[in-house]
């Protein structure tokens, strides 16, 4: 059977680039090894798939080459796929930062994914497993369902996050074999733990604290929540793009208050410093937090290096995590197939003709808030335009 482009992978990017060229009259095959297509979109957002963000720069993206993303952006961007989810009268609103949800269920951008490759005459089958992909003069791909023969294909199969759904390093193997680079992976948008002081997180799990987390240059204000092997919520999973082993996360447990400042103002105060805290802290973790690591005496027992003790471990608390929670729980997988094998316009292989690298599986992460949905979304109309 012989087709103009294989897709493999049906996921968002994969889908939306199966759209695009079969709107472009390309005769489209899309191969997915799960029963079900588009599994990674039903899961996010818990449930509701934060869909794309209103404002996406190319700053909100990791990769060696920070420019790499920018022209599939500008070419298919987060107004364009807001248009699209309108046309389907799909109901969505802005949680936070930006952020675009379903009101519904991420059902609905599945049901709309396919209706849309219905209208563009695209083939999909699911249950297909690849075993091989080769090339003489069209590509040749074995499946366990036969073996299709096309002009181009697209690689659109992923990161290593949620194997559990589906996740494999097929596209990293097929990169290789066509002797393209791969810059190192890692899991990403990850909650990270701590070896050393697992038992101070494990009295304090579930308390969630307004903070701002920062690592090397890169810093982000949102809520943390204590887990009881580390650190979770939204801040922690924007910062493990930056973290790596050996790096230390500063960490400022009252980013709306100078601690300092506020001691020495009530220098003869009588009260407890847990009490004093809960001020500006959350009761249960002031009350913790203070008992595990500051001297919980009244404010006006306490010495001038206490008070700068107590002020740096809640406004530059240093904390050495030892690892991630892995990929069965990391959102996304930092690294992939190196931009510098690619197109940043039409997301071919330089040096491979009629081969295209799309989504996660490219060495293009971004930030949590959809920005990830939103590359899949763009570098799959990239493609789809191209191929
Ligand atoms: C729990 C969770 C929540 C998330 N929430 C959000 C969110 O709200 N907003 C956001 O922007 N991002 C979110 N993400 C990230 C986002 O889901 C991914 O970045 C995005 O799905 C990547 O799209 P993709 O098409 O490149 O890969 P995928 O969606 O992973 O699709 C790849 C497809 O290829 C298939 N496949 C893999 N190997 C093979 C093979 N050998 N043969 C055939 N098929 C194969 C897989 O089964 C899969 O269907 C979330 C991720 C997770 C895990």
């Amino acid at each position: 059977m012989k087709y103009d482009v294989i897709i493999i992978g049906a996921g968002a990017a994969g889908l939306f680039c199966a759209i695009t060229a079969g709107k472009r009259g390309r005769k489209v095959l899309v191969l997915e090894h799960n029963a079900q297509i588009g599994r990674k979109i039903l899961i996010s957002g818990g449930g509701r798939c934060n869909f794309t963000n209103r404002e996406v720069k190319a700053e909100n993206f990791i990769s060696r080459n920070s420019h790499f993303c920018k022209s599939a952006l500008a070419r298919y961007s987060s107004n364009d796929f807001v248009e699209l989810i309108k046309k389907h009268r799909i109901e969505f609103y802005e949680k936070k930062l930006g952020q675009l949800f379903c009101v519904e269920s991420a059902r609905q951008i599945v049901e709309m994914l396919l209706t849309e490759c219905r209208k563009a005459r695209v083939e999909i089958r699911t249950e297909c497993s690849v075993n091989s992909v080769g090339k003489n003069e069209a590509f040749e791909v074995e499946t366990n369902q036969g073996k299709f023969t096309c002009q181009s294909i697209v690689v659109a199969t992923g990161g290593l996050s949620f194997p559990k759904i589906g996740a494999t390093d097929f596209g990293y193997r097929i990169a290789k074999q066509f002797g393209l680079k791969i810059v190192e992976t890692r899991a990403s948008l990850v909650a990270l733990a701590s070896a050393k002081s697992a038992q101070n997180f494990k009295k304090l799990a579930g308390v969630s604290v307004d903070a701002n987390v920062s690592c090397g240059k890169h810093s982000f204000r949102e809520n943390i929540l204590f887990t009881h092997r580390g650190l979770s919520g939204p801040a922690v999973l924007q910062i493990s793009n930056y973290w790596q082993t050996g790096k230390i996360v500063s960490i400022d447990l009252s980013p709306a208050a100078d601690v300092l400042t506020l001691l020495q103002k009530n220098r003869e105060s009588k009260q407890n410093l847990d009490n004093f805290l809960s001020r500006i802290l959350p009761n249960r973790f002031a009350e913790i937090y203070t008992a595990e690591n500051l001297p919980n005496k009244p404010i006006n027992q306490l010495s001038n290096k206490d008070i700068e003790t107590i002020a740096g471990k809640l406004n530059e608390w240093r904390v050495e995590f030892g690892d991630t929670e892995g990929y069965d729980k990391a959102e996304v997988t930092l690294g992939g197939v190196s931009t510098d094998e690619l197109s940043s316009q039409t997301m071919a292989a330089k040096k491979v003709e009629n081969l295209y690298f799309i989504g996660e599986v490219v060495d293009v992460t971004g930030w949590l808030g959809g920005y990830n949905f939103q590359w899949a979304w763009s570098s799959g109309f990239a493609a789809g335009q191209a191929v």
